[in-house]
């Protein structure tokens, strides 16, 4: 099929562009802190669900600079191995807060009100984290 200018600027024919994401580069640091994460996360996780209510899927540890942690629509929960350089507090905040998105997948009242009453100091916490860089 030959593919026109038309064709793209008619909106008949969409390009997707997929950036290919960039590996992480694997440093003695990263391994240290994956190596903490794994050995940390998940307990910490876990008693922080049942604490509070919350039932996961699966958790994963990742290495990335774009988010601190996500979860999925299948409940899966992905917890940057970054955490480890990060207080106690901060690292529960970002557990509470990516497990409230299992009930609430959006930052819209209802979210911030499970937040709050599962991290009351929430608000603090985020303007904290805004302080750490993720490498
Ligand atoms: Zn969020």
């Amino acid at each position: 099929m030959k593919i026109t200018l038309g064709d793209i600027l008619s909106g008949r024919v969409r390009i997707v562009v997929r950036r290919r994401r960039r590996k992480l580069a694997e440093t003695p640091e990263v391994k240290q802190l994956r190596a903490e994460a794994k050995a940390y996360l998940p307990g910490r996780l876990k008693e922080l669900a049942e604490l509070n209510g919350f039932q996961y899927n699966q958790l994963r540890i990742k290495h990335n600079v774009s988010n601190w942690g996500s979860c999925s629509v299948k409940g899966n929960i992905n917890l940057n191995l970054n955490l480890m350089r990060l207080p106690a507090e901060l690292q529960d905040y970002v557990m509470l807060h990516e497990l409230c998105h299992l009930k609430h997948m959006n930052h819209g009242p209802e979210f911030h009100a499970l937040l709050e009453s599962v991290c009351p100091d929430h608000r603090r916490l985020q303007r904290q984290l805004k302080e750490y860089k993720l490498i």
